[in-house]
């Protein structure tokens, strides 16, 4: 039996298999945990579903997440699979192309400022006033994706780093809302990790050189290191955390310049 056995989680952000979603849906059911997953738009259901059925779930449901009526139907189908929810993560982000690359005023402008962060922070939020009716008898789990961007400045990472920081600003504002329905929120920020999401940033490959070079354990996390992680954050073990952004990234953050 594992530490999640009995409970129902929702994942949401599943490309491939590489994506973050796949990394945390994996350990998650290998601690026991019952599996539903969402698809993006048409071109990703039959991936999802391919995904799904090898970690024994047969729930996989459509989720544009700029679209308010997916997001009901989401969880009113959810609903009646499963009438509540334990867990939801939320691994999903977007911004345009032409904003993640060169300098921070180039490519940046009204519309992609607006795309970022609807999809990147709000859609967040909207998950877990939809989330809320299913997990609040019993209490329940929320866990986003950011990265150190929304800290520090990284090369390309422009208009991202702003919306991660309002993402993590949420998992605060969220975690103090929810907390006294036993409602936790917490969120990961990973290193650099080779995924679809990743390839729109300029430059990436460096960006993973650079980090397997000087973090401190010298090597780049993995799908593995994040979905262990997240795991834990989400089970009763971690009962006593939540509004936390915890670092899986070896180390990276902690470092001023890295070795000389
Ligand atoms: P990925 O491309 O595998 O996953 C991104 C997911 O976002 C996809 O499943 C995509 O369908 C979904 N998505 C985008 N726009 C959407 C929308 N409008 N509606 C519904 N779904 C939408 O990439 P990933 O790297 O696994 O990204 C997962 C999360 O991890 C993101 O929040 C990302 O910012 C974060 N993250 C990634 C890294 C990294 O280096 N890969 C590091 C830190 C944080």
């Amino acid at each position: 039996m594992g530490f999640l056995s009995g409970k129902r989680a929702l994942i949401v952000g599943v490309a491939s298999n590489r994506s973050i979603a796949w990394g945390i849906a994996r350990a998650m059911r290998h601690q026991g945990a019952e599996l539903a997953f969402s698809y993006q738009n048409e071109r990703l259901r039959p991936r999802v579903e391919a995904l799904a059925t090898e970690v024994d779930s047969r729930v996989v449901l459509p989720c544009e997440m700029t679209d308010d009526g997916e997001i009901d139907a989401m969880f009113e189908s959810l609903r009646r699979d499963w009438s509540r929810l334990d867990i939801l993560v939320h691994a999903a982000a977007f911004a345009p192309r032409e904003a993640l690359s060169g300098e921070f005023l180039h490519g940046l402008d009204r519309e992609a400022f607006r795309v970022a962060h609807e999809i990147s922070s709000y859609s967040f939020s909207a998950l877990a006033a939809a989330a809320r009716p299913l997990m609040e008898a019993e209490g329940g789990a929320l866990l986003t994706m950011t990265y150190l961007g929304a800290d520090r400045v990284l090369p390309n990472y422009n208009v991202m780093g702003p919306a991660k920081a309002s993402l993590e600003a949420s998992v605060r504002y969220l975690a103090e809302n929810l907390g006294p329905q036993g409602i936790r929120v917490n969120a990961i920020s990973a290193g650099p990790i080779r995924t679809l999401a990743a390839s729109g940033i300029a430059n990436f490959r460096k960006l993973l050189d650079h980090a397997e070079r000087i973090a401190p354990l010298r090597r780049n996390v993995t799908i593995d290191d994040v979905g262990n992680v997240a795991a834990f954050l989400c089970s009763d073990l971690a009962a006593g955390i939540t509004g936390e952004i915890t670092f899986v990234d070896a180390g990276y953050n902690i470092l001023g310049t890295g070795s000389l």
